[in-house]
């Protein structure tokens, strides 16, 4: 990419792109430079790869470089296309919420799961919903399922609200400002991805999340159990008989939060999943069938 005819194929152009991305230490240099030319190009990975020996136009050449150069500082690949794909379906990605990731996946297993096995008439909540994700991808693939989205930024609803604009949800994803589950009612289902970095881990995360993702959003406070172990304090009050809590969580918490939930659910049954990686992903409560829930209105 240092010259214009250097760069006449988009061959080229991502040759060039892979060994700069590379030397930034960027993983998957060569993918991420394909995503980015298709974004410069105004198509997709596919037809950009059947279309590798084109000419590239200078204009799609200066875009492309425009691109690169946050890439190369370190942007995260969803805020500069603006779009990550999540459980099936494009998210609108933006500095005001994390890019959703595919751990996350796992808690919306878990609640189409339920959807499944009690019907679509369950009250479920996904609390913290940032970009509005998860609630996005339970809603989409539950029909009649829903959902309401919470979150104490208002940007991030914000975005939420364009995500379930765009993916013609409204009227089955209800988005609100909240403190966790404060003002909501009695629930069936809640899952939440909640920040769980502690303050000392977040100064070690790689740039692309420490310098370009909201902060608020990750960092929970010394332990980085804080804001779940609140959740928990709260749900009693919230979760239905039978209900299910499912709480994604740093892989060192298990034991810690295992030991909240039981504290605040005595007859509940507790249990963590592991995500694709081995880690301890995520906190399972289910609300014992006896348990009585109490509501706050
Ligand atoms: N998994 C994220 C990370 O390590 C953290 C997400 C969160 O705090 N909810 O970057």
């Amino acid at each position: 990419m240092s010259g214009t005819t250097r760069a006449a194929t988009a061959a080229l152009a991502l040759s060039e792109a892979t060994e700069q991305l590379c030397a930034a230490s960027v993983a998957d240099a060569r993918l991420e430079a394909e995503l980015l030319l298709a974004h410069a190009c105004g198509i997709d990975r596919a037809h950009l790869i059947a279309r590798l020996k084109d000419p590239l136009k200078p204009t799609t050449i200066a875009a492309f470089r425009r691109l690169l150069a946050r890439r190369l500082a370190h942007e995260p690949l969803a805020y500069i296309t603006g779009c990550r794909e999540f459980y099936g379906i494009d998210i609108l990605c933006g500095p005001a919420a994390l890019v959703p990731r595919p751990e996350s996946e796992l808690l919306v297993d878990l609640a189409l799961a339920e959807v499944r096995a009690r019907g679509a008439a369950l009250r479920i909540a996904d609390v913290g919903t940032g970009s509005g994700a998860i609630a996005c991808a339970v809603a989409a693939h539950a029909a009649a399922a829903r959902v309401c989205a919470v979150d104490v930024s208002s940007a991030a609803l914000a975005l939420a609200c364009r995500n379930v604009e765009a993916l013609g949800l409204g009227g089955r994803v209800d988005v609100g400002q909240g403190d966790l589950l404060g003002g909501l009612g009695a629930l069936d289902v809640v899952v939440a991805n909640l920040p769980y970095v502690s303050e000392s881990e977040w100064c070690g995360l790689q740039p692309e999340v420490r310098d370009f993702e909201p902060r608020e959003a990750l960092v929970a406070g010394i332990a980085g159990t804080e804001l779940n172990a609140r959740l928990l304090a709260q749900a009693p009050a919230h979760l239905a008989r039978g209900g299910l809590l499912a709480l994604e969580m740093g892989p060192t918490h298990a034991r810690a939060l295992s030991a909240v939930a039981r504290t605040h659910f005595p007859g509940a049954s507790v249990s963590v999943i592991k995500d694709l990686g081995g880690h301890d992903r995520v906190l399972l409560v289910r609300q014992g069938e006896e348990a009585r829930w109490r509501t706050t209105t």
